[in-house]
């Protein structure tokens, strides 16, 4: 999410730039059943007119009425606008300007372009995609509400973050990292938290996404370099755990994570 927020600030370059051609050769990559055709036919004479971002999700709205892009960046998907890359670190993806990893370009009046490129094609391109599929930003949600998500839950911790429908926006890496500076094993029921650890989880996910977003990205965490097995824990030095939750490979300490 924090790499999708960087694309959404580079995008916004390409607002009021008339759109006049669109490739979509990868039927794959399109979702929500649109064929090529359709979307070629959606955006060209149009113009961006709006970035926002919900979730993982970067989202364009364009011009006369028209529907709203929607863009997926699975973990390999990198966004390149008039030629540069708008993140040049992304520890997953390869910055090789291959075009077969092009995935879906539009193309400007004037020669410009904004190219996804996607080298295992995790990510897609949807028109009108359905924004209430997803539950809050988590960049923006409140306390009181980040209690009700987590309130009543038998799911582990962890998974009940990284739900998409529930709160939008933590990735893998960005959850095990927010746990282990909250202090909070990421296998525990989402329902058994009081309201005093629910604060400590919400003030450490303020600070975590500001840090790790002016830092670069969801791989700048203090835990990442201990995320590898035998490692042992940066804050305390106990051999870390590595388990699966929620699907996802999962490091945690459990000398203070609890
Ligand atoms: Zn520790």
């Amino acid at each position: 999410m924090l790499e999708v927020e960087t694309y959404r600030r580079a995008a916004h370059a390409s607002l009021g730039r008339t759109i006049v051609a669109v490739d979509a050769p990868d039927a794959w990559f399109l979702k929500g059943g649109a064929t090529s055709a359709q979307v070629v036919a959606a955006l060209v004479g149009r113009s961006f007119v709006t970035d926002r971002r919900r979730g993982k999700l970067l989202l364009l709205d364009t011009s006369d009425d028209g529907p709203t892009l929607g863009l997926r960046f699975g973990m390999t998907g990198v966004l390149e606008l008039d030629g540069v890359d708008a993140i040049d670190q992304l520890q997953y993806a390869s910055h090789r300007k291959d075009p077969a990893w092009e995935r879906f370009v539009v193309h400007f009046h004037g020669g410009t372009a904004l190219r996804l490129r996607d080298p295992r094609r995790l990510g897609g391109v949807e028109l009108d995609p359905d924004e209430e599929r997803l539950g809050p930003d988590a960049a923006s949600v409140g306390v009181a509400e980040l209690g009700r998500i987590l309130a009543g839950s038998d799911a582990p911790l962890k998974a009940r973050l990284m739900d998409q429908a529930r709160l939008a926006g933590l990735g893998n890496l960005l959850t095990d990292e927010l746990l282990w500076r909250s202090a909070l094993d990421p296998a525990r029921a989402a329902g058994s938290l009081g309201p005093t650890e629910v604060r400590r989880l919400h003030r450490n996910l303020r600070r975590t996404l500001d840090e790790l977003g002016s830092r670069g990205g969801s791989h700048m965490g203090d835990l990442q370099e201990a995320r590898h097995r035998g490692s042992v824990c940066p804050r305390d030095g106990a051999p870390l755990q590595r388990r699966t939750i929620g699907g996802r490979t999962t490091y945690s300490c459990p000398a203070h994570q609890h």
